[in-house]
């Protein structure tokens, strides 16, 4: 007999719930969080569709890890402190093994992140996974896009392109040696939200974004909400040694300042400031748009809906 949607609930997901200032987790109507006095409610959410935003072969544990961490990178690059997260689950079928694998994966991100799952939605359809997230910020204070400041300069956590290359090893573009192809993979499939940078940064950053769509497209939105000019030197960029082994390094900088997935922290702060695990790349200066020393051609980032550049 194929479990009912409570057992299912039960058995698979009503164990993610605890945690610090969660009331009333899953089981009622609705659930209930406390928020400190001063603290303000941070919310987003992202949905994730087969075919779209993971292949249908992804495995199930890394595809729970991974709708929660691509969700959880809007509160890091908001500054926002995790309180907890609901997730919507659109099932084609009851399939113990592929529930089992998915919430050991949304397990692992769950206490990764300290996100307790608080609640959610169980429907029968196409594969489709919607995860929105709960943080808290004290009242008056978040990282914008749009508060970058001529004379900043700008940094990034970690390395960019990793995703990117991974994709293309995926449909047999290149072939890194086995150890970075595994490193490349873990990168695309488990993405590491920067919540504790965020966190870090909420006192001396004047603006962040996460980079989901391709660096350049994102700081394109941080240009145009600050109403500034980025500049992107391509020789500053990380890349990780995976990405430094391809045989084109123009290729590897291209998928840095192209490619999305990578859901590190992009900020402008003033310069020199000496934060471990970043990069300055570039800065902002007068006027407008973003401007790189390598021409990678018009970049629009990935779009659901028009024409793609
Ligand atoms: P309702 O009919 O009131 O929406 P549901 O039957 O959908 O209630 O859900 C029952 C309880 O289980 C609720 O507390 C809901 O938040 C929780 N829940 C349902 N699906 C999930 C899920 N996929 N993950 C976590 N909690 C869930
Ligand atoms: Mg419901």
């Amino acid at each position: 007999m194929p479990l009912t949607e409570f057992e299912l609930i039960y058995r698979y997901f009503s164990s993610l719930g605890r945690g610090e200032g969660v009331d009333l987790s899953v089981g009622d109507d609705c659930a209930i969080l406390s928020l400190p006095p001063g603290e303000r409610l941070a919310t987003s959410v992202d949905t994730l569709v087969e075919g779209v935003h993971f292949p249908a072969d992804i495995f199930p544990e890394d595809l729970g890890f991974r709708c929660v961490s691509v969700a959880a990178s809007d509160l890091a690059a908001m500054g926002a402190r995790p309180l907890g997260m609901t997730v919507a689950l659109t099932l084609p079928e009851v399939d113990d093994l592929w529930l089992n694998a998915f919430s050991q994966g949304l397990g692992a991100a769950v206490s990764r992140f300290r996100l307790p799952l608080v609640g959610g939605d169980t429907t029968r359809g196409p594969l489709n996974i919607t995860v929105q997230v709960l943080g808290a910020l004290p009242a008056g204070r978040a990282l914008l896009r749009s508060g970058a400041c001529a004379g900043d300069a700008v940094y990034v956590s970690g390395t960019l392109g990793d995703a990117a290359g991974a994709l293309a090893f995926l449909r047999g573009e290149w072939q890194p040696d086995p150890q970075h192809a595994e490193y490349l993979l873990q990168r695309l499939y488990r993405p590491e939200a920067r919540l504790e940078l965020g966190q870090a940064l909420l006192g001396s950053a004047n603006a962040a974004i996460d980079v989901s769509d391709g660096l350049l497209a994102d700081l394109g939105h941080v240009a145009a909400a600050s109403g500034v000019r980025i500049e992107i030197e391509h020789a500053r960029l990380p890349l990780s040694e995976a990405l430094q082994s391809h045989p084109e390094p123009l290729q590897a900088y291209k998928w840095a300042l192209t490619g999305g997935d990578d859901y590190e922290l992009c900020f402008c702060l003033p310069p020199d400031a000496t934060l471990p695990g970043v990069t300055q790349i570039g800065r902002v200066t007068t006027g407008e748009g973003v401007h790189c020393s390598l021409a990678v051609g018009a970049v629009r980032g990935y779009q659901h809906f028009g024409a793609r550049g």
